[in-house]
């Protein structure tokens, strides 16, 4: 078989990939090993687990509802519909897709693909093997979770993401180990579904890649309601037993326990070495990341890589931007990455949503820059909706007013995080911020009030002295 563009793995950025490629005129043909479209992110990743985050808002706005003077009784979770609604919402998109795909006639093959050289493809499914030439190829191959091999893995009891999206049951004790973002939204769904949670994480703090005031809010509310949340601190050996697993933690001060189970979530690994790069001369590092230039090419002029196996931050916004970029330079156009930032949600509760620079960055890299911070404990909006803990800050530079970077803690972070994105591409200085006009009473308008910190007009709260 013969075509013109060959896209290797069908998550987000393979599938935006053909279909961009597709929809450029290009004859495509997309090799997927799963007869579904959607990879990780679609089917064991990012919308089950925001479907299961749903039920868990919902389980927790139900208890804290109280506080207004109205009580449920405590939830009767049905576990088997719980999952059966996560994998329909899976299966809509799956559907979708597959539609897509067929009205821009893009040809899927299912299996696993490897390259034969620089031109061709092997792709075996159980006893075939089918041969596909191809003129150009992308690599969207992404990534998979990091394994720690001296553990039990293959005791059931020792989850991966995958397992425990796949919601087996919801044990008693559980222990996450890596307090990223992986981890920690997982936390949130075993939490309000009746968990007593652990979490340990090496470093100092959760989501280390974050700046600590606006993981703050989340870690003062987990330290309440979580069983233990052990910093700095690594699992030194589990230990198989009937009755649990048994983890014992470096240092001396953390006695070992046993957990019904436990979830290992400390990163992804590209997979780059699952696919005999080499035989089309494609240089892959000792870590499988694929190194591609800002066209997304690598060092074999007709083939490019997108998405996890290209290097970090490993998100699917990243993967489709990059994905689409890569479709179009194949077909002649000028494309290559301009985008100034890929914004960062954990959509924890509280959640916490972050772009550009971070302060810590600014800060290592001795750059002059303003803050404003508002504390959404002012904010009659959060406030009205039961939660004072969230808080919205800008940073921006000293001298031309630009916004560097943005972050916000709160509900609706995720969502709320779209407008700074958008103000720092489109080059927004604070006063812009600041005088567009925000409706009022919204979390929106918290990004207004920040820039107003950092203005000296704010009027919801005292301004602060000016540097
Ligand atoms: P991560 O890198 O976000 O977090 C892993 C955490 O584990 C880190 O805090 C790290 O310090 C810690 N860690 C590493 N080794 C450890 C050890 N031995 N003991 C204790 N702690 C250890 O990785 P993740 O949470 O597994 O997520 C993987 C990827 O998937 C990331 O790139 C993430 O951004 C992406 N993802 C994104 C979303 C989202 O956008 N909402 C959701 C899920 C996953």
């Amino acid at each position: 078989m013969k075509t013109e563009v060959l896209i290797l793995g069908g998550g987000p950025g393979g599938y935006s990939a053909a279909f961009r490629a597709a929809d450029l005129g290009k004859q495509v043909t997309l090799v997927e090993r799963y007869p579904v479209l959607g990879g990780v992110c679609l089917n064991v990743g990012c919308i089950p687990s925001k479907t299961l985050l749903h039920a868990a808002a919902v389980i927790n706005e139900a208890k804290e509802v109280s506080s207004y003077g109205i009580s449920f009784n405590p939830p009767k979770i049905d576990l088997k519909k719980l999952k059966a609604t996560k994998e329909k919402v899976s299966k809509q998109l799956n559907t979708g897709l597959a539609g897509l795909a067929k009205q821009r006639n893009v040809t899927i093959i299912q299996g696993l693909g490897e390259f034969s050289s620089s031109n061709s493809m092997v792709v075996k499914n159980g006893d075939t093997r089918e041969e596909i030439e191809f003129e150009q190829a992308i690599i969207a191959v992404g990534s998979q979770a990091v394994k720690i091999p001296p553990f039990p893995n293959d005791d059931p009891r020792l989850m991966d993401s995958t397992d425990a999206l796949a919601l087996e049951d919801v044990p008693e004790k559980l222990l996450i180990i890596g307090g990223g973002i992986i981890g920690l939204e997982m936390a949130t769904v075993y939490h309000a579904l009746g968990s007593k949670i652990s979490v340990v994480e090496m470093q100092n703090q959760i989501i280390p890649g974050c700046d600590k005031d606006l993981v703050r809010p989340l870690m003062q509310k987990i330290k309440k309601s979580y069983d233990k949340i052990l910093l700095s601190t690594a699992v030194e050996s589990i230990e198989a037993l009937d009755e649990g697993l048994k983890v014992s933690f470096s240092g001396d001060k953390q006695p070992p326990e046993i957990f019904d189970k436990v979830l290992v979530a400390v990163g992804r690994r590209p997979n780059g070495h699952l696919i005999a790069a080499d035989k089309a001369g494609i240089n892959v590092d000792e870590r499988g990341f694929i190194q591609v230039d800002k066209q997304q090419r690598t060092n074999i002029d007709n083939i490019y890589a997108i998405g996890d196996v290209v290097g970090n931050p490993m998100l699917a916004h990243k993967a489709v931007h990059e994905g689409k970029i890569a479709a179009e330079v194949i077909a002649g156009h000028q494309s290559q990455w301009q985008a100034l930032t890929i914004p960062s949600v954990a959509y924890t509760d509280p959640e916490i949503a972050w772009m550009g620079l971070t302060e810590n960055e600014a800060k290592e890299q001795g750059i002059d820059y303003e803050k404003g911070a508002f504390p959404w404990a002012a904010s009659g909006r959060s406030l009205s909706m039961g939660r004072k803990e969230g808080l919205t800050k800008i940073l921006s530079d000293k001298e031309t007013g630009r916004i560097l970077g943005a972050g916000m803690t709160g509900t609706n972070a995720g969502e709320l995080i779209a407008e700074a994105v958008l103000a720092l591409e489109m080059g927004a200085c604070v006063d812009d911020i600041a005088l567009t006009v925000h409706a009022h009473p919204t979390l929106a308008e918290t990004f207004a009030f920040a820039a107003e910190m950092i203005e000296g007009t704010i009027t919801d709260l005292m301004p602060p002295k000016k540097r």
